[in-house]
Parts: C-alpha cells; sequence; structure tokens
C-alpha cells in the first residue's frame, strides 16, 4: 500500500469513522447488513465498511495505524475583537473568550500543532502525532488578532495574511484596519507562523490564470523577502478552492494549503486540501472542546439548543 494511492479514512463525519471500528464488534455487521437490505443509506454504510475491511487486510497493523490514527485538527479563526458587528458574529471571538477556550483545550490534554509539524506530517516525516493535537490558524491578519496571538503565542498559532493588503483596510471584512508589516514581522519574531492569504484576499477560482498566478506566488514571494524564515503553506480566501488552484499552489512551492472544509486531517489528506473547522463568537469551552476533536462543526440540536446567534456551523 502506497501512502499517496491511499484512501483517506478522515473524509468521512466521525460517525461513519465510529460505525466502521463498531462493526468489529460480534453481530454489529449482522445488524447493518440486515438495516442495508431496505435502506439505501445503510447500503452505503455497509459497502463502505467492507472497503476498509478488505484494505485492513492488505494492511500492515503499522500501515492501519498510520493510515487511521494519525490525524490533527485545525481550527480556524478571524477577528479577536468580541465587537459583535452586525454580519462579524460568528467570526469576532472577544479575546477573553479566547483565551479561555485556549485553557479549555489545554485542561482537556490537547496540544499545540505547529506549523512547520503539519508540513511535515503531510510530507512524511512527522511520525506518530500526539493524540489531541490542535492546529490553531488564524485568516487576514485584521489588527485585533496582534495581541491576542502574542499573548498566546506559545500555542504556535499560524496567521495567514493577505501580503499586499497589510496596513490597509480589509475590503472582504467590513473595512477592518488590517495589521502592518511591522506588526507581522514582530508576531513572527513571538513566535507565530506566518502564512500566506494571497496577496489581495480575492476569490482564487474567479481570476484568470495571470491573476491567479499573481496572487498565489506573489504572496509567498512577498513573505520571503520581508521575513526570515515565512511558513509556505496557503489559506485559500472564503475557502475557495478547484483543482487549478490546489495544484497551482502546490507548483508554487507551498508545502500544504487550508481550506474551510470541515474534519480531520490523517496523512492521506491531500495536503493542498487539508479540512480547518471554523470556531464561532458563540463557542464556549464545550464547543471548542468538540470542535478540536471532531473537526466538525456543532450538531443542530445544539444550535437550536443555543439560541438566535448560533446559525450553521
Ligand atoms: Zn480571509
Amino acid at each position: 500500500m502506497s501512502t499517496p494511492a491511499a484512501p483517506d479514512w478522515f473524509d468521512s463525519t466521525w460517525r461513519l469513522r465510529a460505525l466502521r471500528r463498531c462493526a468489529r464488534l460480534p453481530g454489529t455487521k449482522t445488524a447493518i447488513g440486515l438495516c442495508a437490505r431496505s435502506s439505501p443509506r445503510w447500503r452505503a454504510v455497509a459497502e463502505d465498511i467492507a472497503r476498509w475491511d478488505a484494505l485492513r487486510e492488505r494492511s500492515s497493523r503499522g500501515e492501519w495505524r498510520r493510515l487511521t490514527s494519525y490525524s490533527y485538527v485545525a481550527l480556524v479563526y478571524h477577528r479577536f475583537a468580541g465587537e459583535l458587528k452586525p454580519g462579524q458574529e460568528r467570526i469576532d471571538i472577544a479575546p477573553r473568550r479566547f483565551a479561555r477556550q485556549l485553557r479549555a483545550l489545554r485542561l482537556a490534554g490537547f496540544r499545540p500543532l505547529a506549523g512547520v509539524e503539519v508540513v511535515a506530517f503531510h510530507a512524511g516525516e512527522g511520525g506518530e502525532l500526539p493524540h489531541r493535537s490542535v492546529a490553531i490558524t488564524v485568516d487576514d491578519g485584521i489588527a485585533d488578532c496582534v495581541e491576542p496571538l502574542r499573548r498566546h503565542a506559545r500555542w504556535q498559532p499560524q496567521l495567514f495574511v493577505p501580503t499586499q493588503e497589510l496596513g490597509r483596510s480589509a475590503h472582504w471584512i467590513d473595512g477592518e484596519p488590517v495589521a502592518s508589516w511591522e506588526e507581522i514581522a514582530e508576531l513572527d519574531r513571538a513566535g507565530v507562523a506566518i502564512g500566506s492569504h494571497t496577496r489581495h484576499h480575492r476569490r482564487l477560482t474567479t481570476l484568470d490564470g495571470e491573476e491567479r498566478v499573481g496572487e498565489i506566488s506573489g504572496s509567498l514571494a512577498d513573505l520571503r523577502e520581508r521575513l526570515p524564515a515565512p511558513l509556505e503553506v496557503l489559506a485559500y480566501p472564503n475557502g475557495d478552492h478547484d483543482s487549478v488552484v490546489c495544484r497551482e499552489a502546490r507548483e508554487a512551492g507551498y508545502a500544504t494549503a487550508f481550506t474551510t472544509e470541515k474534519g480531520r486531517n490523517g496523512i492521506a489528506t491531500d495536503p493542498h486540501r487539508l479540512r480547518r473547522v471554523s470556531v464561532h463568537a458563540q463557542d464556549g469551552a464545550l464547543a471548542v472542546l468538540w470542535k478540536a476533536s471532531t473537526g466538525e462543526g456543532l450538531p443542530a440540536w445544539w444550535l437550536r439548543l443555543r439560541g438566535p446567534l448560533g446559525h450553521a456551523p
């Protein structure tokens, strides 16, 4: 079994992964088989379990463990003001709430996964990831992220900045002030890994080829010019990507790239389509622990209980 051709165990919900594992318990497969007779949904589950069983038979114990156990969740944040301006209710976390979320993660045994560790993991150099590894990522470089990230630099956050919007107003988010290069360089010295969010925060799939390459390659060149050792990782603006964008990110020299599709990332996950789950302003300690554990948004019943601001995760 070679890793590039291996299917991605984590391209699935936590429920389906739990079913795959439970299926080895006596009687479970029989029960699923009975459900599959009358339900197309259960038929698909049964087929999925059969595929993974076959792969398990062909794999060594080490390969199987590497494919199905080594994984991590990346959380994504945007603003840290707590102003809850209309339209920003979901992405603007109060700094004190952010501190409480990190404290909850620490108390629950999560450890930060640094940007270089993410890169090494997907290059096959990282070995086994400690259980409960979580990458803290922040997009946009809005000025209000500077102080919280400096304060929590021991969490080894990864900050993705649109390199030619620094020091300006964010056209994509209500004209909020964007951090300056000086502030970004200071964060870099404080231990925050600085990666790319393109040059101008434009939706990459809407651009023509030349513009796209300028945004993708140009921002990496900007980072290399301004910082001694930037994180050669891209976060697609608005998570917007397609196969062409992913290929161009790889060809431009990015080791990995983040989308905003939810889920965990494993060794067989496409390194230029890494998943992240967004943390929202209303997320308390339990919600963040849920997201850091599953890589998924909150279940509908949880959002209903939480109230009117708890829109879709
Ligand atoms: Zn963004």
